[in-house]
């Protein structure tokens, strides 16, 4: 019996998340997504001598006459740069130079981000497959069609806006995974509940230990029921004219706090980006409720959850409150009269809130 769930991505671009475990030894799967005569796989350090293998087994077996090429870069954000995606471009143009290539990238956000962007520019675009080897990259990232590299200026500067062929997301590969980093993933799933479902909040609440453990069933189950919420989101608003916008809950704090802690060569000391965004939902459910919008006992609950998942709900030492402030402030969404965020007005359902003024947003940084 096949435990593998899919999800449609529907609107202009149409692609499926198939969902599952082994999913990466699925030739049948991965053949139905492949086009071209050439794949390269693009992948970093750890992800690369765990799985390649693996997948260009998948891909012989799949299409025995195809030209395969792999580009692995060292893992970590600070790889995600210009540099590396025209090195990408490199490896391209050596496998084929033409259109008649897929791009496959095999690993976290990092690759996924870079792998995407390399497809979006390759003679004006050619597809990519994603598949997602960290818990944030198969609920977040690999979805929705953004593609990115950061700039010494800040993260994500210079991209395209680029759907994958396809999603295929192996849980099998979440055991390999460190557990903080599962852990960071598991923000993000709490994001969706906090912002869209406050039932699926419960199922969190009740499944905790299980996801915790790494179970196949409840992973899977967060992992699909994540998907269809972005999903349903992305498809109505693919250029994040709108609603889109709703899924930054926690992320004008989260980002504020990931520069200031400095992107490049974090310690391990420094917050990674669900960690960031654990705090920022914290604090902009706490903005919320002092902005009379939601009831505290909601923030309460929020942070009992991520508490639970280990994840850390309070701003780091040494980072000061002023210093936050005028990130968010210069982060792109800002506007002249106030601060603009995503809160809620109760655990479920969220909102874009304009105009926020600077002391109200300092008062919930100092913890008042
Ligand atoms: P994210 O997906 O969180 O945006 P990265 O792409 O940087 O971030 O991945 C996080 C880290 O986990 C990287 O060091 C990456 O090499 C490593 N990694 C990714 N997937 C796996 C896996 N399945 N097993 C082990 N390590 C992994
Ligand atoms: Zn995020």
């Amino acid at each position: 019996m096949s435990t593998m769930r899919t999800v449609k991505v529907d609107g202009e671009a149409r692609y499926d998340i198939c969902i599952g475990p082994n999913l990466l030894g699925d030739s049948t799967l991965l053949a139905h997504a492949l086009r071209g005569r050439h794949a390269l796989i693009v992948s970093d350090g750890n992800v690369a001598p765990l799985y390649a293998d693996r997948v260009e087994a998948t891909l012989r077996a799949a299409r025995p006459a195809l030209t395969i090429a792999s580009f692995v870069i060292p893992p970590g954000e600070q790889e995600k740069t210009l540099a590396r995606f025209c090195q990408a471009l490199d490896a391209l143009a050596q496998l084929c130079a033409t259109r008649d290539a897929t791009v496959i990238a095999l690993g976290g956000g990092v690759v996924g981000d870079l792998a995407g962007f390399a497809a979006a520019c390759w003679m004006r675009g050619i597809d990519v497959v994603q598949l997602p080897t960290t818990l944030l990259a198969m609920v977040d990232s690999s979805v929705g069609g953004k593609t990115a590299v950061d700039l010494p200026a800040g993260k994500n500067l210079v991209g395209a806006f680029h759907p994958p062929r396809a999603v295929i997301a192996d849980t099998t590969t979440l055991r390999t995974l460190p557990g903080r980093e599962l852990r960071a993933g598991l923000a993000e799933v709490v994001k969706y509940g906090a912002i869209f479902d406050a039932e699926f909040l419960t199922w969190l609440e009740h499944h905790a230990d299980a996801l915790l453990a790494g179970d196949d069933a409840a992973l899977s189950e967060a992992i699909a029921r994540s998907c269809e919420y972005k999903a349903e989101v992305v498809s109505r608003d693919p250029y994040e004219h709108g609603e889109r916008a709703l899924l930054n809950f926690g992320h004008t704090f989260g980002h504020a706090i990931e520069a200031e802690q400095g992107y490049a060569g974090a310690g391990s000391a420094a917050l990674n980006h669900g960690e960031a965004v654990a705090v920022g939902m914290v604090l902009a459910a706490r903005l919320s409720a002092a902005l009379g919008h939601a009831p505290a006992a909601d923030t309460h609950r929020l942070q009992a959850l991520l508490q639970r998942f280990g994840l850390p709900t309070v701003i780091p030492a040494g980072l000061e409150p002023e210093a936050l402030l005028a990130r968010m402030r210069l982060d792109k969404k800002a506007e002249a009269a106030g601060l603009r965020f995503v809160l809620w007005e109760r655990a479920g359902l969220a909102k874009i809130v304009s105009g926020v003024p600077d002391d109200r947003v300092l008062d919930v940084l100092r913890g008042r």
